[in-house]
């Protein structure tokens, strides 16, 4: 354990940053220094784990100081004052979130609702604490063997119920899929079990397959002229893999994307041109084409989906995406923290850097990183955008740009739920009928009227945070031209407009 892994990962690193890094760090060793985990080992390494997994996401030194410092109020008793004159009110304001966050305890379905209500009332306040609190959960559940075995379920059950879903909802899959997985084996074990085994014997071969796939695929776009594209590889996930078993009767030869190929392109069009190629080269099976670009999911996930026939009995998804999206789909709201200072510089990369890729580059490229002579001489034969963005991202650190991330979620997004507790997120001055459409397009498509908090409103309403809405359908009402004018969500307005399409009079 060494400060400089966690600067190391740092994508922001003014002298400022690293300062504050370095303080909480020793604050943190001292304050827990008699506090052991359940594994026996120092109660350290978990805030150091904390620390790291908050700079992998690109987060800024307030938030990692308060990653180290998350538990030192509830667990080792340090006051609220200390932590005030050590390291300033917006520290101190995090960990507070951090440490009520911790005090909701999950305990089954009829509490769920009110918990998660709650649960999301406090958080609303600033995203950061939410991220703090997920990547806080990550590294406990990576080391839930060490819990005593009685708490082990409750722990796990929580996780799947409350943060599994929060990360879907910020759109960062790569933890939800994490945390999920993680879980799986505690709550269900039997389940689990099955769906390991099943997902064994379906998936053999598997990697050879694949790699003869990609290889086609590059030939065939090569052929195409498309050369600027990259390519990655994934198997589903054990726990949504066991969700979409359960809605197939648990039978696998229904399930169409157990590994999914990505291919990333610079542009829109490129999406397109490419899901033509492809088409070109293997059948697509019926059904089975995705516009999630002119049609995005509620949760604002783009790409092109098809399942191709692969000539040896077998089929392959492939998921066609720009950079962007392909960024957006894996981080989610951490995604933003480079993207949009590329756009405020305006100014473009060449080529077609993955985003995966540019983050492992920035870190070693940071100021920070670059104290050592060898590294300072790798630095010279760093591409000039490289250099740009670093730069750039100091600069966009210095006018607040945590600020802007802060209001861009929050203050533009309203938290609503549905009767059952179900949290649906919107864009601000959302109306019931964003939230139907969010809900299902068959319930947007029919809307008559809507509830909020028990009472009748009209479907113009702007929705606020907290608010219960209930939508009530019937099978002859229908969108109107009308609800495009008050309508927020990409997802809505689409639907009414296809709708209205279909089914113009002439
Ligand atoms: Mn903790």
């Amino acid at each position: 354990m060494d400060v400089k892994e966690i600067i190391h990962k740092m994508q922001v690193t003014t002298k400022e940053d690293i300062d504050l890094v370095i303080n909480a760090y020793t604050f943190a060793q001292e304050a827990h220094k008699e506090h052991k985990r359940y594994s026996g080992e120092p109660y350290f390494i978990h805030l150091f784990e904390t620390a790291k997994n908050l700079a992998d996401l690109g987060m800024d030194g307030t938030v990692i100081a308060a990653g180290l410092l998350h538990d030192t109020l509830e667990d080792v008793g340090v006051k609220e004052e200390t932590i005030e004159k050590e390291f300033g009110a917006e520290i101190l304001f995090l960990i507070q979130g951090v440490t009520k966050l911790g005090k909701l305890k999950y305990r089954g379905a009829k509490r769920h609702t009110e918990s998660l209500r709650k649960f999301f009332v406090a958080m609303a306040q600033d995203i950061r604490v939410l991220i703090i609190k997920l990547t806080d959960r990550l590294h406990n559940m990576r080391t839930l063997q060490y819990v005593p075995e009685h708490k082990r379920k409750r722990i796990a059950m929580e996780t799947l119920e409350i943060y599994a879903p929060l990360a879907y909802r910020l759109g960062m899959r790569r933890v939800h899929r994490e945390l999920e997985d993680l879980s799986f084996p505690y709550v269900y074990p039997e389940e689990y079990k099955k769906t390991k085994k099943v997902l064994r014997e379906r998936s053999k071969h598997l990697e050879e397959r694949v790699t003869k796939i990609l290889h086609a695929l590059k030939k065939n776009l090569a052929k195409e002229g498309v050369t600027n594209f990259m390519t990655d590889y994934r198997v589903k996930g054990s726990y949504s893999l066991y969700q979409k078993l359960l809605r197939k009767n648990m039978d696998i030869e229904q399930v169409y994307d157990i590994s999914a190929i990505r291919i990333v392109v610079p542009t829109v069009a490129d999406c397109y041109r490419v899901l033509g190629i492809i088409h070109e080269f293997w059948r697509p099976l019926p059904g089975r084409i995705k516009d999630y670009i002119a049609l995005p999911k509620p949760n604002g996930y783009r790409s092109l989906h098809t399942t191709v026939f692969t000539g040896d009995g077998n089929f392959v998804e492939m998921q066609i995406r720009t950079e962007e999206m392909h960024r957006e789909a894996e981080y989610g709201i951490a995604s933003h923290f480079i993207y949009k200072e590329v756009q405020k510089s305006g100014w473009r990369r060449p080529v077609s850097p993955n985003l995966v890729w540019l983050r492992n580059l920035l870190p070693l490229y940071s100021p920070a990183a670059l104290q050592g002579q060898r590294d300072r001489e790798k630095f010279q034969d760093v591409p000039q955008w490289i250099k740009h963005l670093a730069n750039e991202q100091n600069k966009v650190r210095n006018n607040g740009f945590m600020e802007n991330l802060r209001s861009d979620f929050f203050v533009h997004r309203v938290f609503v739920f549905t009767p059952k507790g179900d949290v649906v997120d919107l864009p601000i001055d959302s109306s019931p009928v964003d939230f139907a459409y969010a809900i299902h397009s068959e319930i947007g498509d029919h809307v008559s009227a809507a509830k909020v908090n028990g009472k009748l409103v009209t479907l113009d309403t702007p929705l606020k945070n907290g608010d219960i809405l209930e939508i009530i359908t019937k099978p002859s009402a229908k969108p109107s031209k009308k609800w495009l004018d008050f309508s927020k969500t990409i997802a809505a307005k689409q639907h009414i407009r296809s709708y209205l399409e279909l089914h113009k009079t002439r």
